[in-house]
Formats: structure tokens, C-alpha cells, sequence
């Protein structure tokens, strides 16, 4: 096979960092089409060491993709949809290769339009019988719709809708991936689990891979910090959420769930964060599970949207708001019918007046235009602080995003709301406070303004760390651990932990080539 990898140069400077503005270093780069040329890539990698950093789409913002030396491995040509099955369930399955575009594939099952090239009979006849039947949609969805199947299975990404469907990990019942010494391995989940804490993983040469699964207890909130590990688990889940350092996922198979006849959107504006967390706390206890989603903005988020509609184009189109709204809340209901969204909403629209909030003000999407326009404003607040930090970065060097993506329980909501902003008033920075209050997991972003502020901020991360371990929460909840979070992953585990997880990388990938400096400090597990 030829050798497809190419000297890096000014032309792919952008595959240098991604969404964090972390900017990294390669020799060289290689788009693979095919989990054979993955193979070839590595199997020659490893043969001269050098170091190996996957790339999906570059939304994270983890700084995971952001490449260590060696090469990068990038994924986004493998893009096709390979194949379809009809489950027991009445569902159906989709093999795609890991590069498949989240956007891409959610809207081929929306339309039900499949480039099916190259599918077996079987997969063309299962595809016919979706054509006919109900409507079916892949629920995961991390807000950045243009990130790759294989990178949210490597950060294990959920967003806003996991309040109601969880991370993409269950969604994930098999994948194909590739080692760092080009082995390819099949995982199918059910297939292959633990005994205890040894793990044994067949490869598809025949092979095998023993390990022994770190000790620790996760936190039971969501999570995605370190590798998923606990007795008895299935080797499927070992691979999601493994960030690039233990292989190369090539292929997935993904379920969808059947479409909920009715999704309405509301979008209920509050005085301040004290009256947003009693309304959630009040939808949280009357929701029978027809909230998907239920999400927080706080005054920072609103300004910096205010400014963003009437100072950039691109958001002009985001819906007005009241100058006293103080915070805002998003919820969104998947009904089977009409009648049963308008009976929720009524129920949500009494609590909202109960918390303090009013009802007029209340923005409710029913048609999908509506619906649409409303999750534009829930996307609009993360892009425009990527936007933000990377216009700051210009003026300071040293600045990346410092956003956290930390999970308590529940019952520690509101004492981490108020830790958070007691800290953040304490140093004078700027601020802007959202996610996915439903799960008791905020994006707390700090804007730093300069060198010094942003040493202010990580020090104040290093004590949400803290704080939020002490509470049992995990220090990463979606986006994984990558470059950034390696230090807060120790506070959460502490060294002996680490170690175990050292070892378990060490078993995978003994020459430690693969995403160097995720989860680790430095060079890997070396
Ligand atoms: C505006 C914005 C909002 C976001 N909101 C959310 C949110 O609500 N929820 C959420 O979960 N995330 C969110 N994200 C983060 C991001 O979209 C997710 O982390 C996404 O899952 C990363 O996918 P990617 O293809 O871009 O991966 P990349 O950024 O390219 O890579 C991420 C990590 O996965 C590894 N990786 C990628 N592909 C593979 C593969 N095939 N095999 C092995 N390892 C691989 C990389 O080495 C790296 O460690 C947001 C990002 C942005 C920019």
C-alpha cells in the first residue's frame, strides 16, 4: 500500500488545534478512506514510533484532537454510510464509517435518503422497509451537529437531550477499530464482557488483549471523565469514551429510536438564577418523562446573545428578549400527541409563574421553523463564545477556552450554582453560565481578558475540581478529558487511580503512540 501521509504545511494548519484554540504540532497528516488504510497507517506508525493523534470533525473542546508531534490521523474521508438493519424492537441500525458527519446522518434519517452504493441486499431491504414505515431519528445530539460519529463516541457526547435519551453510548452497539500497531479488533456489545476486572479482547487476527480494569468507582452523575470501567462491564463501553488514546474507531453501529409524534419547544425567561433554579427544580419533579431537555442560560450567556444579534449578522436572526430577563430556561417535550404537549406545557407554564417567572414573555416553538429558531439560540451561546476566545486569543497569546463541564447529584445543584458564581463575583471575572441544568452539569465559561485573568480562571477550575470531587460529581461530564482536563482528572481520581488507568492504556498500546497527552500528562502512559 502506499504511503498516503504527507509533510504537514501552511495548507493544513487548521488541523493543528480545534474548537479549544489549543493549537498543537505534527510532522505529518493522512486522511485514510478505509479501515484498512487506517490499519496500514498505524501498523507503519508504530514500526517507526511515532506518535499518532485522531481526528474527527475538531469541534472538541477538550483539546483531544490537538496533535502532539507524529502524525494526525485524520478521519473525516471516512464518511460513508455503509449499511442498515431492522432490529427485533421494530428499530433499525446503521453501520457508518467514524467519520460520518452527525448533521449528515441525522438528516439522511430524516429524509430517509441513503447514498446506497456498495450496500448488501440485506441492507437495501432493511433500508426499503424504513421507507415505509414510521419515522425514526438518532437521538444523541451535542449541540455542534458538524462533529463526527466516531469523535462523540470517543468523548462518549450526550448534550441537551440527554436529560431524557443519555450520552450516544447506549445508541453504540458495535464498532470496528484499529490498535496502535494496526490490529484491527470487532466489538459487538453483549458479546464480550469483564470477568471482575480482567478483561480479555479478541482481535480479528486472532489475537488478544489482556488487561486489568482500573478500581475506582464512577460517579453516579453523567460522565465521561477517564475510561469507563467497572467488573463485569461490557469491552464495547471500554472503547467509548477512550478518547483517542487506546484505539482508532473505524466503524460504528448506531440504533435510532422511533420519532415522538409531537416536539414542542419553550423557551421561559426568569429575573435571575435563583428563580431559574426553583423553576427547574419544579419541572424536574413534575416531569414524567416527556422532557427531553432542560437547559440553563444565565445573565452572562443572555448579554453576550443580545450583543451577538444586533453587532453580528450571522445571529441577527436570534429571537428578542426582554432587557430584565435575568436568566432563561429551555426546555424541550416529546410528546406522542398534541394534546399531551399542550396539557405539559400548561403544567410548565404554572410553574414558571410559581418560580417567579411570567408567562407573556414565554417563547413557545410548535411548527419546526419555531423549533428550529429556538435551538439556533441555544447553539448560538456556545459558538459565540468559541468566537469570543478566539478574537481574545489574538490580543493574549496564552488564552484558550476555560470552560468547565463538570456533573454533581442532584442534590448538589444549588450549592454548586452558588459556589460558582461566589467565586466568580470574588475575582472579578467575566462570565457566561449555561447547559444542561437537568442533569446538574454547567458550562461554566470564564472570559478571560488577559494573561492574568486567565491564570485567575484556571485556578478557580482547580477549585470547582475540587469541590465538585469532594461532592462525588465527575470533572468531565461530555466532552472527556483531552489536553485540559488532565489535571482535574487526577483530582478526581488521585494518582493510584491513574496509574491503574496508565496500565490499561499500557495493554492497548504499549508504546503509548496513540492521542499522547489525553487523560495523561506528557507522554501518555510512558
Ligand atoms: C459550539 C459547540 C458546542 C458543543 N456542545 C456540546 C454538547 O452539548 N455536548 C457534547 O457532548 N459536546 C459538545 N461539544 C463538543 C464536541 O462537539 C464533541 O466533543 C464531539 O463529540 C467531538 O466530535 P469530533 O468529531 O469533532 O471529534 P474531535 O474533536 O476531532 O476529537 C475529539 C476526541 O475524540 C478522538 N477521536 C475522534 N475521532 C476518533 C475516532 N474515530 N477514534 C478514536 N478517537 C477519536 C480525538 O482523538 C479526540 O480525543 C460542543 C462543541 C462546540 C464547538
Amino acid at each position: 500500500m502506499n504511503d498516503i501521509r504527507k509533510p504537514m504545511s501552511e495548507e493544513y494548519a487548521q488541523y493543528l488545534r480545534d474548537e479549544s484554540q489549543k493549537t498543537g504540532t505534527a510532522s505529518l497528516i493522512a486522511f485514510p478512506k478505509t479501515t484498512e488504510e487506517t490499519a496500514a497507517l498505524l501498523a507503519l506508525c508504530n514500526q517507526e514510533r511515532l506518535p499518532v493523534t485522531v481526528q474527527g470533525a475538531r469541534t472538541g473542546i477538550a483539546a483531544g484532537c490537538v496533535p502532539a508531534g507524529g502524525l494526525i490521523l485524520n478521519l473525516s474521508r471516512m464518511n460513508r454510510v455503509l449499511g442498515c438493519r431492522r432490529l427485533e424492537s421494530g428499530s433499525f441500525a446503521f453501520r457508518v464509517q467514524a467519520g460520518v458527519i452527525l448533521s449528515e446522518f441525522a438528516g439522511a434519517v430524516e429524509s430517509k435518503r441513503f447514498s446506497i452504493s456498495g450496500w448488501d441486499e440485506d441492507s437495501v431491504d432493511a433500508c426499503r422497509m424504513l421507507m415505509k414505515g414510521g419515522d425514526f431519528f438518532f437521538s444523541p445530539d451535542p449541540t455542534e451537529r458538524s462533529a463526527t460519529l466516531g469523535g462523540m463516541a470517543a468523548c462518549n457526547a450526550s448534550g441537551a437531550r440527554s436529560y431524557k435519551y443519555g450520552s450516544v453510548r447506549p445508541y453504540i452497539v458495535a464498532l470496528r477499530a484499529v490498535l496502535a500497531d494496526g490490529r484491527p479488533l470487532s466489538l459487538r456489545r453483549g458479546a464480550c464482557f469483564a470477568q471482575g476486572r480482567r478483561l480479555n479482547v479478541s482481535l480479528d487476527d486472532g489475537g488478544c488483549i489482556e488487561a486489568t480494569l482500573p478500581s475506582y468507582r464512577m460517579p453516579d452523575t453523567k460522565n465521561t471523565s477517564g475510561y469507563y470501567a467497572s467488573p463485569d462491564m461490557d469491552a464495547i463501553d471500554l472503547l467509548i469514551g477512550s478518547d483517542g488514546t487506546l484505539a482508532v474507531i473505524t466503524e460504528l453501529e448506531v440504533t435510532l429510536l422511533p420519532q415522538p409524534g409531537c416536539i414542542w419547544g419553550m423557551l421561559a425567561f426568569l429575573p435571575g438564577r435563583e428563580e431559574a433554579l426553583d423553576y427547574v427544580l419544579r419541572l424536574r419533579a413534575m416531569d414524567e418523562g416527556a422532557l427531553a431537555s432542560i437547559e440553563y442560560f444565565d445573565a452572562g450567556a443572555l448579554e453576550i446573545l443580545r450583543r451577538q444579534r444586533t453587532g453580528n449578522a450571522v445571529f441577527a436572526s436570534l429571537p428578542e428578549f426582554s432587557e430584565s430577563a435575568g436568566a432563561a430556561v429551555y426546555t424541550e417535550l416529546h410528546c406522542e400527541e398534541a394534546k399531551e404537549a399542550l396539557a405539559l406545557l400548561g403544567r410548565a407554564g404554572e410553574a414558571l409563574e410559581a418560580a417567579g417567572g411570567r408567562e407573556e414573555e414565554t417563547l413557545v416553538a410548535r411548527t419546526r421553523s419555531d423549533l428550529l429558531a429556538l435551538q439556533f439560540f441555544r447553539h448560538a451561546i456556545p459558538e459565540s463564545v468559541n468566537l469570543l476566545i478566539a478574537q481574545r486569543k489574538k490580543e493574549c497569546a496564552v488564552i484558550t477556552k476555560l470552560s468547565t463541564d463538570m456533573a454533581v447529584p442532584d442534590r448538589h445543584l444549588a450549592h454548586m450554582m452558588e459556589y460558582y458564581h461566589d467565586a466568580l463575583d470574588r475575582e472579578g471575572l467575566q462570565s457566561a453560565v449555561w447547559g444542561h441544568i437537568g442533569d446538574n452539569h454547567l458550562h461554566i465559561n470564564i472570559l478571560p481578558r488577559n494573561a492574568a485573568e486567565y491564570d485567575k480562571g484556571r485556578a478557580l477550575y482547580t477549585l470547582w475540581a475540587k469541590e465538585v470531587c469532594r461532592l462525588s460529581g465527575a470533572v468531565s461530564a461530555e466532552h472527556a478529558v483531552g489536553k485540559l482536563k488532565v489535571d482535574y482528572l487526577e483530582i478526581m481520581y488521585g494518582k493510584a487511580h491513574i496509574d491503574e488507568m496508565r496500565a490499561l492504556k499500557k495493554a492497548f498500546d504499549p508504546l503509548c503512540l496513540l492521542g499522547r497527552g489525553n487523560i495523561f500528562a506528557g507522554r501518555g502512559a510512558m
